[in-house]
């Protein structure tokens, strides 16, 4: 039986790439310090460890026990605001974290697939949509320790020649995903929607993003493990915050109308990714449009919302 190690497996989108393996017949190990993770994510079948990546000796235990086949590395400080707060502890996660990942994994010949952003890299110059090869400008720390990370994993690929992948995401909505975040747009009008309270659209529900769907970013991780390079992963779509809202509210069959404001600092006005490459080398595209996503993405967050 092949066997796979997933950290931040008992995140948002680790959860479903866990569901992904097991049902492909992986043995599936989680790493994951429970810091935003939940263990009601994590599938029965899975055998969850808390642990911390920034523990290079316990990582390396569990790395050599378990002998994966392949290692999907999601564990990271993922908050903007946090990363401002606190850029030491996203440092010491998001580079030190992945530079363990990948110093294990070459202790195992396990190829990574690594979660990088494309929403917080390419900041508010960049042509649209954008490609792989524009120079990063990140506006915040967690841009900044995610372009470090993507370096290390590369040169660790070089050095060991084992073929690691980085996944730049786009926006990513989906089910599990939590409304308490300062990100997850759509969980969070989703609760407001839910709760009939009135959300907040800043920039006046003008500002685009490329939202792709959780279940295209599994496929994509599971089609970019044991390949080599960089990669956008989103749709080349911008949808605006407003045109989200309108699909949400429909969906939910609300009334509530949204209360507008500017634009908070630091916020991009814009963003939208080319995937060409990762259809090109990956023969991979994002499938769910967009207000199919949005729909089933309601649907199973009130249900999520009623268990509490
Ligand atoms: P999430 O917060 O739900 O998942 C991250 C997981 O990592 C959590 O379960 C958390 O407990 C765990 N974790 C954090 N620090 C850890 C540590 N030091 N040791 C072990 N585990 C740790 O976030 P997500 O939205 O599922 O994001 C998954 C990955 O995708 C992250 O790397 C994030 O940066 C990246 N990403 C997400 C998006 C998005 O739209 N959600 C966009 C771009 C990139």
């Amino acid at each position: 039986m092949p066997s796979a190690i997933v950290t931040g497996g008992a995140g948002f989108i680790g959860s479903h790439v866990v569901d992904a393996l097991l049902a492909d017949g992986y043995a599936v190990t989680v790493i994951d310090d429970l810091s935003t993770g939940n263990p009601a994510r994590v599938a029965n079948e899975a055998d969850l460890r808390e642990m911390d990546i920034v523990d290079l000796a316990a990582l390396g235990a569990v790395a050599e026990e378990v002998g994966p086949d392949a290692i999907f590395h999601l564990a990271a400080q993922a908050s903007v605001v946090a990363s401002v707060e606190d850029p030491g502890r996203d440092c010491e996660v998001n580079v030190k974290g992945t530079l363990n990942v990948v110093e294990v994994a070459g202790r195992c010949g396990a190829p990574v697939a690594f979660t990088s952003t494309g929403g917080a890299l390419y900041g508010d110059e960049a042509p649209m949509p954008t490609g792989e090869d524009r120079m990063p400008a990140p506006l915040s720390p967690y841009g900044a320790s995610k372009w470090a990370a993507e370096a290390y994993v590369k040169t660790w690929s070089l050095s060991s020649g084992i073929p690691h992948a980085v996944c730049r995401l786009g926006n990513v909505y989906g089910p599990r995903q939590s409304p308490h975040g300062e990100a997850g747009v759509v969980a969070i009008l989703s609760h407001h929607l839910y709760s009939g309270r009135v959300p907040t659209l800043y920039g006046q529900g003008k500002p685009t993003r490329d939202y792709v769907y959780v279940g295209d970013v599994v496929r994509a991780l599971m089609a970019a493990s044991g390949k080599s390079g960089t990669y956008n992963i989103a749709t080349g779509v911008e949808t605006d915050v407003m045109t989200l809202w309108n699909v949400l509210r429909e969906t939910a069959g609300s009334k509530l109308e949204p209360q507008l404001a500017d634009l908070r600092p630091g916020e991009l006005k814009h963003s939208c990714l080319d995937t060409r490459l990762a259809q090109k080398e990956l023969g991979w595209h994002a499938e769910v449009p967009i207000a199919d996503g949005l729909r089933v993405t309601y649907e199973a967050l009130v249900q999520e919302f009623e268990r509490g």
